[in-house]
């Protein structure tokens, strides 16, 4: 019953298979390879234009170099105030921008609205060279409470934002879960929309540790080669970590695994409601957020349950919970089974009602 994250799961087999396979021969270094090009070149047809990628293997140096290619030291970044930009890379995205300031503004379930982005980009506080002058705007899909922002909603944002002469870079650590949540096409949900460069991440997504940098303005390309390289993030064998990611997008296999893990997510949301246990945000990929009761989360931690226990600003005043209660996060991966789910729900009962066999309607699937 290990639900603390999509990243505890292990590699896929078609991943570690892939990595023996690049591993008959030698091969052009740093990123010269045949693996490397035909990722770029399946990553072009997945998002129907001409990209350029670059291979990274921590979605921290993705977001951080990409978001250095935009901002300018004395620039800012505007993203969610709870994003994992402005609090889990540890100033990575500071450091590479060669100290830009991050900043967040708020929104419910993790989404900024064009409200909250439009009041943040008016207040006065703007003006070079006393202040930051904002200089990208960066959205997290799926977001930190495990919503997703549909191709019209990114579109809003990504415009206010080209008003005020911002670029876009998007946080897709779980983009697998947005795309296969939303369907929309990846296009839609990119380019399309306004989105000029993307963290594409494929570790919570069944590889071992790969995440590409898809570029779709061209003018960003320019020394992100460098900045990698003087990032430490150029791998000499970097057609292992091409490999990783060949194998997943052949045959939508990327997809499936995200369908299995939102699956997963939505079985575990609907066993929680039917136990009358409420939910912290909407679930719309594969992370789920519940309040537990403070007493049901310490018998569940006894009873070797893991999961992080969250905070968050963010949720909406339908869905606030009570006095004791926290909220407890609990992710799916592409190898989360039914069992297991069945299991937490199962342990739920069991400190509810102890010897009592649970009989609950499963409910309507909410994706
Ligand atoms: C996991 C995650 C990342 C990447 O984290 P790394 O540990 O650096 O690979 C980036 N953004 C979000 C929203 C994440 O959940």
């Amino acid at each position: 019953m290990n639900l603390t994250s999509d990243n505890i799961a292990p590699a896929h087999e078609a991943v570690l298979e892939a990595l023996a396979a690049a591993n008959r021969g030698p091969a052009r270094p740093y990123g010269h390879d045949d693996v490397n090009a035909r990722v770029e070149a399946m990553l072009s047809e997945i998002f129907e234009t001409e990209v350029a990628a670059f291979l990274v293997t921590t979605g921290t140096a993705a977001n951080a170099l990409s978001l250095a290619q935009m901002v300018p030291p004395w620039g800012a970044a505007i993203g969610h105030a709870e994003a994992h930009v402005m609090h889990d890379e540890c100033g990575a995205p500071e450091f590479f921008t060669n100290g830009a300031k991050m900043v967040g503004a708020p929104g419910l379930d993790g989404r900024l609205t064009p409200a909250s982005l439009s009041a943040l980009l008016a207040r006065d506080f703007w003006t070079p060279p006393t202040h930051v002058a904002p200089a990208a705007l960066t959205l997290s899909q799926a977001t930190e409470a495990g919503t997703v922002y549909r191709p019209g909603e990114i579109a809003a944002l990504t415009e206010i934002a080209r008003d005020k002469g911002l670029r876009v870079h998007m946080d897709g650590a779980r983009f697998a879960n947005a795309v296969v949540s939303t369907r929309a096409a990846p296009a839609d949900l990119t380019w399309k929309a306004g989105v000029e460069a993307l963290s594409f991440g494929f570790t919570k997504n069944g590889a071992m540790a790969a995440e590409a940098i898809v570029l779709f303005a061209p003018d960003l390309i320019k020394n992100l080669a460098e900045r990698r390289k003087r990032g430490g993030h150029t791998w000499s064998k970097g057609r292992f970590v091409a490999a990783q990611i060949e194998a997943l997008l052949a045959d939508g296999l990327w997809l499936d695994l995200a369908k299995t893990a939102n699956a997963r997510a939505a079985e575990l949301a609907l066993g929680l409601q039917a136990r009358e246990l409420r939910l912290a945000f909407p679930v719309e990929a594969n992370e789920v957020f519940v309040w537990l009761p403070a007493a049901l989360h310490e018998a569940l931690k006894a009873k070797g349950a893991a999961y992080y226990v969250w905070s968050s600003d963010s949720t909406a005043p339908e869905r606030r919970g009570g006095k004791d209660e926290v909220i407890a996060r609990l992710i799916a991966s592409f190898a989360t089974t039914s069992k297991e789910i069945a299991s937490f729900l199962s342990a739920i009962d069991a400190v509810r009602a102890p010897g009592k066999k649970a009989s609950r309607s499963p409910g309507t699937p909410l994706f």
